[in-house]
C-alpha cells in the first residue's frame, strides 16, 4: 500500500495554487492493523517515504504535511531541469540542520551529484549524513537481466521497494521510476500444529520466523509445513517530463497506477509547436497520454505538471484555460479512472484490487485544524 502526497503540480514555474514538481510516496504496511486505520493520521514512526523530484520550495510544502525528513529513505530525480531539482540543495541543508544522521539514498542523473558537490563547496555546506548517490546512467548501462538493473530499498526484512528506471523522451534525458512494493507475511497453520500435537511454545514462533526446529523428542519440524506466506504487491510508475508515452510500454506491465505529465491540452500543444518550429518543449498533451494509457489498459491515471496558463478551477466551457480543458482533453481518449493532481492532494494505492482511493488534501486537514 502506497500513500501519495503531491507537493507540487505546476510545470516550469510555480503559480499561486501550484508549486513546481515534487511527489511524496509513503510505504505503508497493510499487515500492521494500525497502519490502514491511521492512513490519514500517520504516526511518524516506521513510515519511510520517498521523494520523487524536488522543485524549488519543496521543503516549504513539506512543512504543511506530516512528513518528516528523518523518515525520508530516498530521493529520486527524473531529470536535470530546474523545476524538478532546484529544491534539492535547500532540502539537504535543512535536513542537516534538523539533525539528520541516517544515510540518504539519491537516485538521479550524474549531473545532480555535481550540483550537490558544487553547492557544498560554494556555500560552505556540511552534511553530517552520508549520501548514497546512485547515478541513473550507471543503472541503465547494466544488462536488463542483471540484478543491478533494479535498486532495492529494504524497509524491513519482509517489506521492500524495487525501483526500476525507464528512459523517456524529452529535451534532456528524462526518466520514469517504476516502484514495486512487496510485503510478505508468514501466518502459522495452527490447526495443523495442534493436529500434529506440537504444543504452543517458543517453537511456534521459530517456525513462523522460517526456522526448522527439533522438538524435545528429537523430531524435526519444517517451517514450510506449518507456515503460509502471503505477499502483497503494489506497483506504480511515476514519469518525468516526456513527449512519447510509448517509451513506457514495457514499464507499465502489471502496474496499478501511472502518474504522468500532461503539460498542455492538444490545441495548446499544437499552437506552441506551430509558433516556434525551432523549439519543441517536448511535453505531452492530456489526450496523448490518455490515448496511450487507454491502449495499454492502465486502470488508474493521475495527470500532473500542468502549464501555469491553466487555472485551477474546472469549467470546460470557460474561455480561460483551466483544469476542465485538461480533463476533457484526457477524457476524449481515456475511459479509466482519471484524476488531475493538485498540491497536497493525497491518494492511497492498494495493489491487491488495483484500487486508488482519494484521501482528500493535507491542506484541508491543516485548515480545519486552524478553524477549529
Ligand atoms: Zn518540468
Ligand atoms: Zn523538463
Amino acid at each position: 500500500m502506497l500513500k501519495l502526497t503531491f507537493l507540487g503540480t505546476s510545470a516550469g514555474v510555480p503559480t499561486k495554487d501550484r508549486n513546481v514538481t515534487a511527489l511524496a510516496v509513503e510505504c505503508l504496511n497493510p499487515y500492521c492493523s494500525h497502519s490502514k486505520a491511521s492512513a490519514s493520521q500517520p504516526s511518524k514512526k516506521s513510515r519511510p517515504w520517498l521523494l520523487i523530484d524536488c522543485g524549488e520550495g519543496t521543503q516549504q510544502q513539506l512543512l504543511r504535511t506530516t512528513l518528516s525528513v528523518h523518515q525520508l529513505a530516498a530521493i529520486c530525480i527524473t531529470h536535470v531541469h530546474g523545476d524538478h531539482c532546484y529544491g534539492l540543495p535547500g532540502l539537504l541543508a535543512s535536513s542537516a540542520m534538523s539533525g539528520r544522521s541516517e544515510p540518504l539514498t539519491i537516485i538521479a542523473p550524474q549531473a545532480i551529484n555535481q550540483l550537490i558537490e558544487a553547492v557544498k563547496v560554494a556555500t560552505d555546506l556540511y552534511l553530517p549524513y552520508t549520501i548514497n548517490f546512485i547515478a541513473i546512467e550507471e543503472v541503465l548501462s547494466q544488462d536488463k537481466d542483471s540484478q543491478d538493473n533494479k535498486i532495492r530499498l529494504n524497509i524491513t526484512d519482509q517489506h521492500h521497494i524495487d525501483i526500476d528506471i525507464t528512459l523517456l523522451s524529452h529535451r534532456v534525458p528524462s526518466h520514469a521510476f517504476g516502484m514495486t512494493q512487496k510485503i510478505s507475511r508468514r501466518t502459522l497453520n495452527t490447526d495443523k500444529l495442534i493436529a500434529d500435537r506440537v504444543p504452543a511454545s517458543k517453537i511456534w514462533g521459530q517456525l513462523q520466523q522460517g526456522e526448522d526446529v527439533y522438538t524435545k523428542e528429537g523430531k524435526r519440524l519444517y517451517s514450510a509445513d506449518y507456515v503460509n506466506t502471503e505477499e502483497k504487491r503494489t506497483r506504480i510508475v511515476v514519469a518525468g517530463d516526456n513527449d512519447t508515452p510509448t517509451c513506457l510500454q514495457t514499464a507499465l506491465q502489471d502496474t496499478d497506477l501511472l502518474i504522468h505529465e500532461a503539460t498542455y491540452t492538444t490545441p495548446v500543444l499544437a499552437k506552441i509547436q506551430a509558433k516556434n518550429l525551432e523549439f519543441d518543449p517536448m511535453h505531452s498533451s492530456a489526450a496523448l497520454i490518455g490515448q496511450f494509457a487507454q491502449d495499454r489498459g492502465v486502470p488508474n491515471l493521475i495527470l500532473t505538471h500542468f502549464s501555469a496558463r491553466f487555472q485551477s478551477f474546472d469549467n470546460p466551457n470557460s474561455s480561460t484555460p483551466n483544469m476542465g480543458h485538461i480533463r476533457t482533453d484526457a477524457q476524449s481518449t481515456y475511459q479509466g479512472n482519471l484524476w488531475l493532481a493538485a498540491d497536497f492532494a493525497q491518494y492511497l494505492v492498494e495493489g491487491a484490487d488495483r484500487q486508488v482511493t482519494v484521501l482528500g488534501s493535507t491542506l484541508d486537514s491543516s485548515l480545519s485544524k486552524l478553524n477549529s
